[in-house]
């Protein structure tokens, strides 16, 4: 495609793929990121990376050696427990091949691999209208004119409206972050074994993860209304770590430990996308990611997912064809993410049920057997 002018907006897994896997092409888009450096935000726990999906890509784009000394291949492990504190599944296999890695290391690796100067820093796009000869972007006092529009600016793109009507509904659920460190806080470091735990109870959850360098990511889940999901948002740590010690008020004692010592990072409401949300294809703007099939993260498919978005919106932008090899591009990713939500819905539902955690002890052993 004789595409010269190529604006990727968003500085994610996914944005930041795609800008690589062009240059190796030959062509050299912009990220466009609203984040004024790298560091500006926690970038989010750790990751597993599926040999089809996030290795692949990292393979295609010539950095599986820097992802092979950063992942870590121990910490594959699964723990589940029911609210009692007994510990009813424990496996770990560093043999599995879903190797994990941090969010923010992936993204140093990509960074590191690109072109300097690729990652427009503090641009956060507000304006995006298709002109003659492509599209004119903008933000806070600047625009500039582009060709392509790539939307990998997530949950809440800014691009999607060009395309679809579809919003983001919230799923009933809310996750709280907590983060902790192995040293100080051994009784979790016990708790969560090589990998992460799940505890599971009346519609509720909790979830710690090992990341690298001796820190435990850790989330507290519970079903909540939206508007009160958004009442916790604006309170401070201390009170909604209250609400929580309510919630999980009757848990066993070393699971509340979680609640009880875990340092505050934020309430994260999940939403996602109609499954199977799709398009009609337009010339010079498309969708990844997130921002084409946000799902909840109980498939652990999404960035993954982004990953492999990007391998294939990279050759449809460097194919000789038209635009339709990008139409191509989309409907395969499409049929990609439908599977995935179909899982994360699912998955969502198990662990937040009533049922309590016998159907999700079901499932954690038939994945032994696949
Ligand atoms: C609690 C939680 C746990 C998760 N765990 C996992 C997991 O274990 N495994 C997994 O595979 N996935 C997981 N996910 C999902 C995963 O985080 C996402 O699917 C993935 O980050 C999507 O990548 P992306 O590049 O599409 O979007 P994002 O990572 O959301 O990146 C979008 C980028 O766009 C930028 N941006 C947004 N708006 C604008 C704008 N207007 N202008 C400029 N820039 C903009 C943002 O700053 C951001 O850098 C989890 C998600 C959550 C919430």
């Amino acid at each position: 495609m004789a595409t010269q002018r190529i604006a990727i907006v968003g500085g994610g897994p996914g944005g930041l793929m795609l800008a690589r896997l062009l240059q190796r092409q030959g062509k050299y888009p912009v990220v466009l990121e609203r984040d004024r450096h790298a560091e500006e935000r926690p970038q989010g726990g750790s990751l597993d990376m599926h040999g089809e999906t996030g290795q692949y890509a990292m393979e295609q784009a010539g950095l599986r050696e820097a992802f092979l000394a950063a992942a870590r291949p121990e910490d594959q492990g699964d723990r589940l427990y029911n609210a009692e504190g007994e510990l009813l599944f424990d496996r770990n296999e560093p043999t599995d091949d879903r190797p994990e890695i941090d969010r923010s290391v992936l993204r140093r690796i990509l960074l590191n691999s690109l072109v300097p100067g690729t990652v427009r820093w503090g641009h956060r796009i507000t304006r995006i209208a298709p002109e003659k000869d492509g599209f004119v972007v903008g933000g806070d006092g600047w625009s500039e004119q582009f060709d392509v529009v790539i939307g990998a600016d997530g949950a809440w793109s800014c691009v999607r409206p060009l395309l679809s009507d579809a919003v983001p509904l919230y799923e009933g659920v809310t996750l709280v972050e907590l983060g902790f460190d192995t040293t100080r806080h051994p009784r979790v470091s016990r708790l969560t074994g090589n990998g992460k735990m799940l505890a599971v109870g009346d519609n509720r959850a909790l979830i710690t993860q090992r990341n690298g360098d001796g820190h435990i990511r850790g989330y507290a889940g519970v079903r909540l209304a939206e508007s009160s999901a958004k009442e916790w948002a604006s309170w401070s740590g201390e009170s909604v770590r209250q609400a929580l010690q309510n919630v999980f008020a009757e848990w066993a004692p070393e699971l509340r430990d979680v609640i009880e010592t875990g340092e505050f990072i934020g309430v994260r409401p999940l939403y996602a996308l109609p499954v199977g949300h799709s398009w009609k294809s337009q010339n010079g703007l498309t969708l990844l990611g997130d921002a084409a099939h946000l799902m909840s993260p109980f498939s652990g498919e999404g960035v993954n997912l982004a990953l492999a978005d990007a391998v294939e919106l990279a050759e449809a932008l460097t194919s000789t064809g038209d635009w339709s090899s990008v139409s191509r591009y989309e409907r395969s990713m499409c049929a990609r993410a439908t599977v995935a939500a179909e899982g994360a819905a699912q998955g969502l539902k198990s662990v937040f049920s009533s049922a309590g955690v016998e159907h999700v002890l079901e499932h954690y052993r038939a994945r032994i057997h696949d």
